[in-house]
């Protein structure tokens, strides 16, 4: 049949393609043309762990209990009772299983934020380098979106905020309706303070403007403190949206499960969208989510310990190599690194990738500010990252 009607090119033309997925694709087609080429991927964003053994049986026993059927749009009830306790006992915070929304991931709790809270004509700030999907999300929804980087303190080796920047860009237009910050940071590894996150609350606050934080990082941290939820500032929390989900801490990226959190009446009205997006989130997984919940707490403090180990032997290997920069990493399982000759990260990843199997993620991947880094994914095996390290040694040198 033919359609003469024009697809709708602007929006499609406008999505940018990840450089991390153009690496990627490179990859591949080492793969294809040399099966027997090894590579050592760290590009990606996860654990080499695999879903821990409970988790995976409690799934199973879902199945087999009849966890098959369509659920609640906005995610289970007993799920969000569990999550209700869990932000009790690790934050002290008083919620409700109402200020829930369960979803595919965080990937999709963020682009049903977007799609919910922003408009054509509307503006969103987000503070890169940052994951790609915010910018992405909020295009789709038709949003304008200006990138604005973190300041790299060189003394202190490691990325700040620059608030002024920030309150400038907000009061520059009233179209501005949104701010985004995620911390623990991937790409960066920042944590925010409770300072921090409190003046930006306060000015998003004064401005009227929604603060969506994403907090999927929360539980890997390396910091003395644990980190401070930003659903910790008093108040009814109105314009506050909290991204979060089970990929990272619980190692269940394949199983596509997430959640917000926001004030009961808009987590309502998008529980309600979540019937038009995806229905719901599985049902298998999201009995699966309660079992991590309720029997997860030694696995995850194992696998922080775990990371901190491989963190300060990849910092400690990283800053040896010339023309070093390794921000600091107090939080996510990623090194965000300088070295001589990458200052154009892309074709710099594509060289190490062809010429020693190594796989990183450029920098520019990351929005505004990200350009000249390089993202390294450390929740592997020790002796892997050590080859891979080795690699990029003698790469480095070798284009000096
Ligand atoms: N937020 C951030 C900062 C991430 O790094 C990721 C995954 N890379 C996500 C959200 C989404 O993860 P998922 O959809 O697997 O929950």
């Amino acid at each position: 049949m033919q359609n003469n009607q024009p697809d709708r090119t602007d929006r499609l033309a406008q999505m940018q393609p990840s450089d991390i997925r153009e690496i990627h694709n490179l990859a591949q087609r080492i793969i294809a043309e040399d099966p027997s080429r090894r590579l050592i991927p760290l590009h990606f964003g996860e654990s080499d762990m695999g879903t821990p053994g409970f988790i995976i049986e409690a799934a199973c026993k879902a199945l087999h209990d009849g966890a098959v059927f369509y659920e609640n749009n906005s995610g289970r009830p007993d799920l969000k009772e569990v999550l209700v306790r869990f932000y009790d006992r690790q934050y002290g915070l008083s919620l409700t299983p109402d200020h829930f929304v369960i979803s595919c991931g965080g990937t999709q709790a963020i682009l049903l934020t977007m799609l919910a809270l922003v408009a054509p004509g509307d503006r969103v700030i987000n503070i890169t380098p940052n994951w790609p999907n915010f910018t992405e999300a909020a295009r789709i929804a038709g949003a304008e979106v200006d990138e604005m980087s973190l300041r790299f303190d060189e003394a202190q080796s490691m990325f700040v905020l620059d608030f002024d920047r920030i309150e400038r860009a907000i009061t520059s237009t009233a179209a501005v309706r949104m701010l985004i910050v995620n911390s623990p940071s991937n790409p960066t590894g920042w944590v925010i303070t409770p300072e921090e996150q409190r003046r930006l609350y306060e000015l998003c606050r004064s401005h009227e403007i929604y603060l969506v934080f994403d907090e999927i990082y929360d539980r890997i941290v390396y910091t003395e403190q644990p980190f401070p939820t930003a659903l910790g500032l008093e108040d009814s929390q109105d314009g506050l949206v909290i991204i979060n989900g089970f990929s990272k801490t619980y190692c269940m990226t394949g199983w596509r499960l997430g959640y917000l959190i926001t004030n009961p009446s808009r987590a309502r009205q998008m529980g309600q969208m979540q019937e038009f997006v995806v229905s719901h989130a599985p049902s298998m997984a999201q009995v699966a989510a309660i079992t991590a919940l309720e029997e997860g707490e030694l696995f995850v403090q194992r696998s922080v310990r775990r990371y901190r180990v491989l963190r300060d032997m990849v910092v400690s290997r990283l800053t040896e190599l010339p023309g070093a920069v390794v921000a600091r990493t107090d939080g996510s399982f990623y090194c965000f690194f300088r070295v001589a000759g990458a200052e154009r990260s892309v074709p710099f990843c594509k060289r190490l990738l062809t010429e020693t199997g190594v796989v990183l993620a450029p920098g520019s991947a990351f929005g505004a500010g990200g350009e000249g880094w390089l993202r390294l994914c450390f929740a592997n095996e020790s002796a892997l990252l050590q080859e891979a390290l080795d690699q990029l040694e003698h790469f480095v040198q070798s284009v000096l």
